[in-house]
């Protein structure tokens, strides 16, 4: 399968291990790998973020249920709701999740922008597992097509070096273990890593109630783009 398609394979697995009730997809883009996950039977909440409304709108009937939804109704109850608005600022509707993605988002970040997102992701949302995937840079004279970066979007693309001690250094300051892997192996003898990096980090605290209702006090900033209740 292609790679985009193996990282919602991914997250899929990570699901079906972790069981997560509460799970956000930052940067969710056409919302693919929402609808994907909106058919695993531990998620409760699932929710979308992007800075596009176009973007998110394009494929957005999709998250809708179906009929069948109605004449079969499960015994769990999800809510599906895509926001817009940006990764790097806080909005209390992003606290209490089990899982956050961010796949393929934060090369689209401007410095700025990059400088706030651990303090917002990890500091602020705080959920007890995140996901982080970007291109390695060290793949790209394998990709004929590719002269500097994949994609015009891009800001930076990092080697395994670049990402990894960026990681590292969140995981540290947020109290996060990280873990990393990719998708899309190189072939033999080729020693660049994956073509796909992706770190995985785990919250390593509990999270203390009265802090997050503390926060909860904070003015939403996101717009709600769609709603739906199974
Ligand atoms: N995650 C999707 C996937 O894997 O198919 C799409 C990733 S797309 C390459 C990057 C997305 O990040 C775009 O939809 C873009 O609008 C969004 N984005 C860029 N900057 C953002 C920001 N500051 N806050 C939220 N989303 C942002």
């Amino acid at each position: 399968p292609p790679l985009y398609k193996q990282r919602y394979q991914f997250i899929k697995q990570l699901v079906s291990k972790h069981e997560p009730k509460k799970v956000a997809d930052l940067g969710c883009a056409d919302c693919r790998l929402l609808w994907m996950l909106k058919f695993c039977r531990c998620i409760e909440v699932l929710v979308g973020l992007d800075i596009n409304e176009d973007v998110m709108k394009e494929k957005m009937h999709m998250l809708s249920p179906l009929p069948g939804d109605y004449l079969q109704p499960s015994e769990r109850s999800l809510t599906v709701i895509l926001l817009q608005g940006s990764v790097v600022h806080k909005d209390p509707c992003m606290l209490g999740f089990d899982m956050i993605t961010c796949i393929e988002l934060i090369e689209h970040l401007e410095e700025k922008e990059l400088e706030k997102f651990p303090e917002v992701v990890f500091g602020f949302m705080s959920p007890s597992m995140i996901i982080i995937s970007t291109p390695n840079s060290e793949f790209n004279h394998l990709l004929s097509t590719v002269t500097s970066f994949r994609h015009p979007d891009h800001k930076f693309e990092w080697n395994r070096a670049q990402f990894q001690s960026w990681a590292l250094d969140a995981a540290a300051r947020y109290d996060y273990t990280v873990e990393f892997t990719g998708l899309g192996a190189p072939p033999p003898g080729k020693d660049v890593g994956f073509c796909t990096q992706i770190g995985v980090f785990v919250r390593n605290y509990l999270k203390n109630g009265e802090h997050a209702h503390f926060e909860k006090h904070q003015e939403c900033v996101y717009k709600t783009v769609f709603k739906a209740v199974y």
